[in-house]
């Protein structure tokens, strides 16, 4: 028995499904914006227990899904550098790039190795004077803390052999760019509660204000999801726009300030590329002028290009809530966990992974963990 336990019981979950079904009059479509949400909404089979008239789409909430393919083959590039030693989390090096990924490359040679944080890179600074270090710093503003941090070491110790590969992207341009498109069918959404807590709730308030959207910062367990399903459904019937916290436990609305402190010392806003959503204006961030010496794409020139886009992988569209993974004509047919064919059939947190491992044959019986 552990804490989450209580968020995990059966009565109350199926509780909150009976009161969404009590409260929705009409269809709503509603998008999650958390790739772990995605995953544990799959996992605990909840849309099994949501009325027809409900549909939940997954949004570009994987930080692995969403990183554009041109700086996944520049990191390819890098990682066969002779002097780098190449540092990735697990998930990055299995996402294909034109030619090869980062696991092939290793496996010819290339000094690949997976660690659990950047911390561990600067570590491997530390051990090896002799060769450069790059991190593949990828991810949402979850991960940019811990970033900092590694900065913020790397600086202290007068590391010269350590630097960042970064595609760093922010949640609400992305939510922005989403509404303003002029096939979006998105009505509510649920804000991960994980991100909230380090930015807070403002740039959400603008965001629902703006675009007449009601939010609801969510966590992860099953009740937690189905608790901010039920808070949209209700803003929805009401034609309210707020913003709920439904994650109070751990979203404090001003955010973590001395998080967001560091994450401003070292990063700045640019227009960054999201894979298979373009270009988005002011949705990045990159490291600081002043701190550039630890910036790979500064320390070895690469410029950044928009990727260049022929490949068959169609999960732009269910980022953006157009279509569900199964709709994809290669879904576990050529697309599978074991031939990835998007980064999508790659991550845990990828929509067409968690549909993969958990929906792909829904006339099975399968049983729900809770
Ligand atoms: S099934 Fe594969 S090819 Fe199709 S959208 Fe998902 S990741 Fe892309």
């Amino acid at each position: 028995m552990n804490e989450y336990n209580c968020f995990r019981d059966r009565d109350l979950v199926d509780a909150l499904a009976q009161r969404i079904r009590q409260r929705i009059s009409r269809k709503w479509v509603i998008m999650e914006m958390c790739g772990g949400q995605t995953n544990a909404i799959a996992r605990f089979r909840l849309e099994d227990l949501l009325p027809q008239d409900l549909e939940l789409v997954h949004g570009p909430g994987c930080p692995v899904c969403v990183t554009p393919q041109t700086i996944i083959d520049q990191a390819i590039e890098l990682a066969q550098e002779p002097d780098v030693i190449f540092a990735s989390f697990g998930d990055m090096v299995r996402v294909p790039g034109v030619n090869d990924s980062l696991l092939s490359v290793r496996s010819k040679g290339a000094d690949v190795r997976i660690v659990y944080s950047p911390l561990d890179a600067v570590r491997l600074a530390k051990e090896n004077p002799d060769k450069q270090i790059v991190f593949f710093a990828i991810g949402f503003e979850t991960t940019l803390p811990v970033y900092a941090l590694a900065l913020k070491n790397a600086i202290h110790a007068n590391l010269n052999n350590f630097s960042l590969l970064t595609s760093l992207v922010t949640v609400p341009a992305a939510v922005a760019s989403l509404m303003e498109d002029p096939e979006n069918r998105v009505q509510g959404l649920l804000a991960a509660g994980h991100v909230c807590a380090v930015t807070g709730l403002e740039e959400y308030e603008k965001l629902a204000h703006c675009y007449h959207l009601p939010i609801c910062v969510t966590g992860f367990e099953p009740a937690d999801i189905l608790w901010g399903i039920y808070n949209c459904v209700d803003q929805l019937e009401k034609g309210e726009n707020s913003v709920r916290n439904n994650y109070s436990r751990i979203v404090n609305p001003q955010g973590n300030i001395k998080a967001l402190e560091a994450c401003n010392l070292y990063f700045e806003p640019i227009d960054q590329e999201w894979r298979g959503m373009g270009i988005i204006s002011q949705s990045g961030l990159k490291i600081r002028k002043e701190y550039e010496h630890y910036d790979a794409f500064v320390r070895y020139k690469i410029t950044q290009k928009r990727s260049c886009y022929t490949e068959i992988c169609l999960a732009g569209d269910i980022m953006k809530g157009k279509i569900q993974p199964t709709d994809c004509p290669l879904f576990g047919q050529k697309c599978t966990p074991d031939q990835p064919l998007g980064a999508s059939m790659v991550s845990s947190e990828g929509a067409c992974a968690a549909y993969y491992k958990y929906k792909r044959n829904e006339n099975k019986a399968m049983s729900i963990t809770l």
